[in-house]
């Protein structure tokens, strides 16, 4: 039985899908006018392990992760907020000398790329928000229509006031009205009826590069009802899991709720699902302090980015996560081993059960992988035999994710000729004592002849594999 925290309730409670095989995740993604940064990728990882869970537990997965390439309007750090929110996309563009297309596809392509990097599973869907402005008009046409939106001068804002559920996921409710108006970003929207409303449409600035014709002129989407408009075109009125950063419970994911929920007449969300923040060595992260870091600020620093991944296994998807490079170099040094230990597995045959089970378990506990992590390390260390071993983690492996399976050599196929196979045998002493030979002739940097001795082997039926722990020998079988 699968168990998830859900914030909407704050409680574990255990995890039912509408559709009983069939589930849908809805997950914020990025805004794409710079490379995405670990804090947030701890966020996109903690998505991937959930969905591989759900997975793994037998249900099938559609995932939607929107690219935001218009309308996040953000007050910059260090630009002071006198010059009010801008379109970092468009910044960036102008900056740069290209068009904010340019810059969201270039953006978009290199979080995927590092998304791949970190074995995240492809979502089944990206929808980004500029292709969707059509479908967020017509939701913001019924708000306006059912009276909880209304018009100021071209810009639609959304009445708080007049959705009376408003702030059960972030407990900054209408009755607690000194918490929220402490919550909402002070604003300089003057024309709003009052300052804990927010906007579904801006009205375009004259020589705005990205805007959209609409029934009250030229305008842009609001960061908050992109995600409603595509989380519902592609999952339907009620979801059964979104996800996000802590970050976004307020007010993004309240003001979804409340778009959706207005618009709909529907549960918007049954099991909403949030990641904790990232600290570098105990502090925020934040340009000016030169500590916010790219997953290829890690490859620069020579670690493998699936150590990261590593690395966020150790802490609670909940909890906060206090990223160093010390920690960094653990998790590295941990991967390294595990793979180590499985290059000289022999094929998989009948797993661990007990371990099995116990993994199951842990995962299932709301995504417990730090304990998941420690099955794993004993099952390793366990005195099972390696067939055993090598079915049970090569299993658990879909929802860790590392790839363990590439590093046994016995399952490798030889590139050059799909024909061979390498398997454990008794090597025979000729054979040996060409090895050694080899050895001696590659300490003295003859590799010509090294190689040829490695030939000969090989005409023989044996594979030369030379690793970092040493010198491997391989019978050559031939498939029938
Ligand atoms: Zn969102």
């Amino acid at each position: 039985m699968l168990k998830l925290y859900n914030t909407l309730i704050r409680k574990i409670e255990e995890f039912k899908p509408i559709n009983p095989t069939h589930v849908g995740i809805y997950t914020c993604g990025p805004t794409v006018y710079r490379e995405v940064h670990i804090g947030n990728f701890r966020t996109y990882l903690f998505s991937d392990f959930l969905r591989r869970i759900i997975e793994y537990n037998g249900y099938k997965v559609t995932h939607v992760k929107n690219i935001t390439d218009v309308g996040h309007m953000r007050y910059l750090e260090g630009a002071g907020h006198h010059h009010g929110p801008i379109d970092p996309i468009i910044e960036e563009a102008l900056k740069k000398g290209k068009t904010p297309q340019e810059i969201a596809n270039y953006y978009t392509r290199l979080f995927q790329k590092d998304e791949e990097k970190l074995n995240i599973k492809k979502a089944d869907i990206y929808p980004k928000a500029s292709e969707h402005v059509r479908e967020m008009i017509e939701i913001i046409k019924i708000l306006l229509k059912k009276g909880l939106a209304y018009e100021t001068d071209g810009t639609i804002y959304f009445n708080v006031r007049k959705f009376k559920k408003y702030g059960r996921l972030s407990g900054n409710t209408l009755d607690k009205m000194d918490n929220l108006l402490k919550a909402v970003h002070v604003s300089l929207e003057t024309d709003k009826k009052e300052s804990i409303d927010f906007a579904l449409w801006k009205k375009a600035e004259r020589d705005r590069l990205m805007k959209w014709e609409s029934p009250w002129g030229d305008g842009f989407p609001g960061w908050h009802i992109e995600c409603s408009a595509m989380s519902i075109k592609y999952l339907g009125d009620t979801l059964d899991i979104h996800t996000g950063g802590e970050d976004l419970i307020f007010p993004h994911h309240e003001d979804e709720i409340a778009q959706s929920e207005g618009a709909s007449g529907r549960k918007f969300v049954n099991y909403w699902l949030h990641g904790g923040y990232l600290l570098v060595d105990n502090q925020k992260m934040s340009r000016s302090k030169g500590n916010v870091y790219t997953i290829s600020d890690l490859e620069r620093k020579r670690f493998d980015p699936l150590a990261f991944r590593y690395l966020t296994m150790m802490t609670h998807y909940k909890q906060k996560m206090n990223f160093t490079f010390e920690a960094l170099s653990a998790a590295q040094t941990s991967l390294n081993r595990l793979r180590e230990e499985v290059k000289n597995w022999d094929n998989p045959k009948i797993g661990c059960a007990e371990y099995e089970q116990r993994f199951l378990d842990a995962i299932n506990n709301d995504l417990n992988m730090p304990e998941a992590i420690a099955i794993v390390w004993d099952l390793v260390k366990s005195n099972y035999p390696t067939t055993a071993k090598a079915e049970s983690l090569f299993r658990m492996d879909e929802v860790l994710g590392l790839g363990f399976k590439k590093y046994q050599i016995s399952s490798f196929d030889n590139a050059s000729d799909k024909n061979i196979k390498y398997q454990k045998e008794e090597i025979p002493q000729s054979i040996k004592e060409m090895i050694e030979k080899r050895e001696v002739l590659r300490k003295r940097k003859r590799y010509h002849l090294a190689d040829q001795l490695r030939n000969k082997m090989k005409k023989m039926g044996y594979n030369v594999i030379d690793t970092k722990k040493g010198v491997e020998i391989r019978k050559i079988k031939r498939k029938d």
